[in-house]
């Protein structure tokens, strides 16, 4: 991305130019590191000022980046979520069926907590995801041996 100005006035939106003179609000909450203030001059302060009814503030000279400083700046990045797949250590081959925890971890460790006294270890989880979705996998195959679309208890 080739960005022949620095930043635009977040209030004319006018491009500020890199090496140039620049405005900000003497307001500290204004200037944010993921959504930064600049106005290309006074003025444009003194709308957002008069927007925000700022009581006692004023606008601050400063001087924008040259390009080359800008370039080697570490760029403040809007990081979105991504959404994450969860690709962990799969022995499926289709990588579409979830490979998610499927024991509900509370119940399971209240259970053998009550049973037995003993406390669960987290990776019990994966260990009993996978027997059941071997079993699942196998239930599957019996009910369409069975002509039908619905797994049932018997299937197990
Ligand atoms: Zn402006
Ligand atoms: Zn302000």
């Amino acid at each position: 991305m080739d960005q022949n100005y620095w930043r635009k006035c977040i209030v004319c939106k006018k491009e500020i130019n890199f090496s140039t003179k620049y405005y900000k609000c003497s307001v500290g909450g204004c200037d944010k590191k993921r959504a930064p203030a600049q106005f290309c001059s006074v003025d444009c302060w003194g709308v957002h000022s008069s927007t925000l009814n700022h009581k006692s503030a004023w606008s601050e000279e400063y001087h924008s980046p040259s390009k080359a400083e800008w370039e080697s700046a570490p760029k403040v990045r809007i990081i979105t979520p991504k959404t994450t797949t969860s690709e962990t250590s799969s022995s499926l081959s289709n990588s579409d069926i979830p490979n998610d925890v499927l024991v509900v971890v509370s119940k399971l460790k209240a259970y053998i907590k009550a049973s037995s006294d003993m406390n669960t270890s987290s990776d019990v989880n994966d260990a009993l995801s996978d027997i059941i979705r071997r079993e699942c996998d196998r239930a599957v195959e019996s009910a369409k041996a069975d002509g039908r679309r619905t797994v049932m208890a018997r299937d197990f």
